[in-house]
């Protein structure tokens, strides 16, 4: 099954609260939330104790995203934080019952690519041994990053998930969109982007994929904002095709700034496909 839904609390949530947004994203009948911690996050236990039964009530999937002030490729002090925050993410996502935990995993700064790509590989190692050892078993995924500045190609991203075991991809498919000026756009694409990583990772990864959507403005170096899906020339229709023809299971997270409109948008164009 493929499960739509919005990064964060949709904008007609009663109250900014998860819980609230949960209950919210069932009513609208989607099917999943990511809890978009970009910005930080601080969370009781307890809260995530309530998150997760508000979860379980409304059968509703939940996944996170780890706060962008990560840097795996930085210096010492920003490495040791960068690697703090995602297992404190990943520990609060896997306490509030979430699958899946994503996140940007660091700059090329001054580095080489060959440094680069080690201490990303180093830092993913940690990432996963720590919370292996404290028994979470919550997916890590690095995503396909929107700007050539960033590491997170979808060859990088299939490197990482093949030298290291526990690490699976988050495909943006509107990042890598962007990140190629735009260039993969239409459905031969799209299905390529997912055969590469059914070859590379195998039917298993495609049968639980963590899948980013929105609309998307680019120029030299990639990314520059993302748009409502309607305002944008990324093809999603074709990209939903692709996703219905390969049998994707997962979740569809719609990271448009019309949150719940576009997830709907997603969803109901998903359904109608034969
Ligand atoms: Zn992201």
């Amino acid at each position: 099954m493929l499960r739509f839904g919005t990064s964060g609390i949709p904008l007609t949530s009663a109250r900014p609260a998860t819980e609230h947004g949960i209950r919210r994203a069932r009513e609208l009948g989607l099917d999943c939330l990511e809890m978009a911690w970009v910005n930080g996050v601080r969370m009781k236990p307890e809260s995530a104790d309530r998150i997760a039964a508000a979860a379980r009530e409304h059968r509703l999937e939940l996944t996170a995203h780890a706060p962008y002030y990560v840097n795996l490729c930085g210096a010492d002090d920003v490495r040791e934080r960068s690697l703090d925050r995602l297992e404190n993410a990943g520990a609060l996502a896997s306490r509030c019952g979430a699958h899946s935990f994503c996140f940007h995993a660091g700059f090329y700064g001054k580095l080489t690519e060959a440094e680069a790509q080690r201490r990303v590989l180093d830092g993913l190692r940690q990432v996963t041994a720590r919370l292996r050892s404290r028994g979470i078993t919550v997916d890590v995924r690095p995503e396909l990053t929107g700007r050539v500045s960033q590491l997170g190609s979808l060859e990088h991203l299939l490197d990482w998930c093949t030298a290291v075991p526990g690490v699976r991809p988050c495909i943006d498919f509107s990042h890598h969109y962007a990140r190629l000026q735009g260039e993969p756009n239409r459905y031969e694409a799209f299905r390529a982007v997912l055969g590469a990583v059914r070859s590379r990772l195998g039917d298993a990864a495609l049968e639980r994929l963590h899948v980013h959507v929105s609309g998307i403005e680019f120029g030299p170096r990639g990314e520059r904002r993302h748009l409502p899906l309607r305002e944008s020339a990324f093809r999603y229709r074709e990209l939903l095709r692709a996703l219905k023809d390969e049998n994707v299971s997962g979740w569809v997270v719609s990271e448009s700034p019309e949150m719940e409109d576009d997830a709907l948008r997603l969803q109901r164009a998903f359904r109608r496909l034969r």
